[in-house]
């Protein structure tokens, strides 16, 4: 049986701005999307039946529709009649439920790797445009470089990447629902945007410590209010030698940037010490084509 690995890799924000509401009630976002280093790792394998299996080693995720997984296939399987069944063992290491996008960057590894698996013929451009069905930011990983992300999420332009630094990504164990940040934040009057033009310029710059001067995530302003402990964990990066840190998304992931890995390392274990979050990474900017 023929048989496809991929890595899909998390991603996060190096900013995030909210720029409106639409009728629909989803919001417009302008956003500086980047891979990081910490990844799923999907294996398809061809089935000789029509059946759609997903295999994983983290239970409790769903294994039937509700998974994004079997959600990229179903969108396949709509673009091009093909219904071969396929079996994806999903090897779960991206935090959950954390402001990383793990389940569009599986979404997207899917319909990549199916694609080639089924040899269904459909384009890069294609499946990132189909992909916005599945959740907003799936047509980003599918794309898998660093971006601007306008729109819902579904407009995107290439920017330059970063240059090479060191990152700590900690989940503190709390959930976070992504709808209520978003309608506490439209309550809000008025309050300070990043500058989203002003990192594109110090990314086509290469420039380590402009682009920390940039970081700027708006939804910090609700999920830090309800939940304390993300600034705790960035005060901690910051007081051990990074150079900047942000929440990732709607939260609660907080990165930081650390030009010297040894730096960040040290400041990982004394976040270990201190017990603010479970989940934590030791990772780089990933980038290049990753999905
Ligand atoms: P985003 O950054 O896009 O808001 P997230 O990191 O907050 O994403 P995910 O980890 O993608 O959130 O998952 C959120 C929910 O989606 C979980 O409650 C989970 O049950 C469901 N889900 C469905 N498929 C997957 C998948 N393959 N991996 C992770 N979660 C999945």
């Amino acid at each position: 049986m023929k048989t496809i690995t991929r890595n899909a890799y998390a991603k996060i924000n190096l900013g995030l701005d909210v720029t409106g509401v639409l009728p629909n009630g989803y919001h417009e976002v302008k956003m500086i999307m980047q891979n990081v280093g910490i990844c799923d790792t999907l294996t398809f394998t061809e089935r000789d039946d029509d059946r759609i299996v997903i295999e994983t080693d983290e239970g409790i995720l769903p294994t039937n529709e509700d998974n994004l997984v079997y959600k990229a296939v179903l969108l396949l399987r709509k673009l091009t009649g093909n219904e071969q069944g396929v079996t994806i063992k999903l090897t779960k290491r991206i935090p959950i439920a954390a402001g990383m996008a793990g389940g569009s960057t599986d979404a997207a590894a899917t319909l990549l790797g199916v694609n080639e698996l089924l040899e269904l013929g459909l384009s890069r451009e294609k499946l990132q445009e189909e992909s916005v069905a599945i959740g907003a930011d799936v047509p980003y990983c599918v794309l898998g470089q660093t971006a601007l992300s306008e729109g819902i999420g579904e407009k995107l332009t290439p920017v330059a990447c970063p240059p090479q630094a060191y990152l700590v990504v900690a989940k503190p164990d709390i959930y976070v629902s992504t709808p209520v940040v978003y309608k506490k934040l439209d309550a809000k009057e008025d309050y300070e945007h990043p500058d989203i033009d002003g990192m594109i310029e110090a990314l086509e710059r290469k420039d380590l410590q402009a682009i920390v001067d940039r970081l700027g995530n708006v939804l910090e302003l609700v999920t830090i209010e309800d939940y304390p402990i993300v600034a705790q964990i960035k005060k901690l990066l910051v007081d051990n030698g990074a150079l900047g840190a942000l929440m990732s998304g709607s939260g609660p992931s907080v990165f930081a940037i650390f030009d010297n890995e040894e730096t960040a390392k040290k400041a990982c274990e004394k976040l270990a010490q201190a017990d603010l979050a479970k989940q934590l990474f030791v990772t780089t900017f990933q980038n290049g084509e990753n999905v």
